[in-house]
């Protein structure tokens, strides 16, 4: 069995969440390709080939594909397609975009946000907003997947494999027009070892900002949010974890003013430590939180800043 793994990346970095994917292709079968899909992406190869158990690193590149178009994206895909069995894709926003694209193109099930591999055709997947996991079984001769990264260890360092220059593809139908990028020197929520995120109890985008960034700078964290409290204005779309949002599994999780709902914790509940301020005792994030504090969070965060920055 074949398998190409479409790489996660800024044109310029190798982001983690390839390294993750690699780990669950090389579940599948030894013969493991990348494609990074790009422009001016030869760096992003290179460090592709140097993932262990790579067999080979191809590079597409185009306008389109370096502004990360998903119909782009879909059709360089598809041009690599016949040499595989299985294409797994990382479940970030851009790779939920792309992937089933390229299995409706070919016709098949895709198979979204596996957490395991228990055999080449079969995969564990959560559903019911991670309360459950099911084990499918795909008879579909080729495999479109996307891979929750969160559920895999990234694939070591110190592999050699060649790349490849493969043709790009742009977008018949739809052109890049422009993008609002934002700038942030926090660690990627997706990716951070440290998150802290505030809920609905904030109030205002303001006392969001008083709260939880001063504090997520002090622990070099990165900032999330519920969805009540991205709802609401409080804090930015891509600050959202959750169900309908990021799926994060850092060291450490604070959760602050924030209740528990079923589908945020879909999204964090994995955490290896979980922390918990909020000041009603009965709020379900305590029956997930390692640490909780029944505390009102306008004195708790103020003494856990003034700990802080004692110690
Ligand atoms: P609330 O539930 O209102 O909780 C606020 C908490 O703050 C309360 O527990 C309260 O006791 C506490 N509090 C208030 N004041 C203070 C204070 N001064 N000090 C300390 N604590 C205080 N939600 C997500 O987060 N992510 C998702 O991806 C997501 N996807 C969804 C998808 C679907 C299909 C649906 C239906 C819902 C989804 N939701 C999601 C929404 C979810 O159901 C909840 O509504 C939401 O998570 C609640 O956000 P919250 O905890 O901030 O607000």
């Amino acid at each position: 069995m074949a398998v190409l793994v479409v790489a996660d990346n800024d044109n310029a970095l190798l982001r983690d969440a390839t390294h993750k994917t690699v780990t669950a292709a090389l579940k599948i079968s030894g013969d493991v390709d990348v494609l990074v899909l790009g422009k001016g992406a030869k760096a992003v190869a290179d460090q592709a080939a140097k993932i262990a158990g790579v067999r080979k690193v191809l590079l597409a590149e185009s306008d389109a594909l370096g502004h990360g178009v998903a119909e782009a994206q879909a059709d360089a895909v598809l041009a690599l397609a016949g040499n595989y069995d299985a294409i797994l894709v990382p479940a970030t926003s851009g790779g939920k975009n792309f992937a089933p694209r390229v299995a409706a193109k070919l016709d098949v099930a895709p198979i979204s946000e596996i957490v395991d591999v228990v055999a080449a055709d079969t995969f564990t997947r959560p559903i019911y907003a991670g309360n459950a996991l099911e084990t499918v079984q795909s008879s579909d001769s080729k495999k479109v997947i996307t891979v929750r990264p969160t559920a895999f260890a990234a694939a070591a360092e110190g592999g050699s494999a060649s790349v490849e220059s493969v043709s790009g593809a742009d977008a018949a139908k739809t052109r890049f027009v422009s993008e609002e990028m934002v700038k942030s020197d926090r660690p990627e929520l997706a990716a951070a070892k440290i998150v802290v995120s505030g809920g609905r109890a904030m109030g205002s985008a303001e006392e969001f900002q008083r709260v939880i960034e001063p504090l997520a700078d002090k622990l070099g964290a990165a900032v999330g949010a519920s969805r009540a409290a991205v709802d609401a204005g409080y804090a930015p779309n891509d600050y959202q974890v959750g169900q309908t949002g990021k799926v994060v599994a850092p060291q450490l999780y604070v959760a602050i003013g924030i209740s528990g709902a079923i589908q945020h914790l879909a999204g964090m509940k994995d955490s290896k430590v979980i922390v918990a301020i909020n000041k009603d005792a009965d709020a379900p994030i305590f029956q997930v939180a390692d640490f909780g504090l029944v505390a009102d969070y306008k004195s708790a965060v103020p003494e856990l800043m003034d700990a802080l920055a004692a110690a």
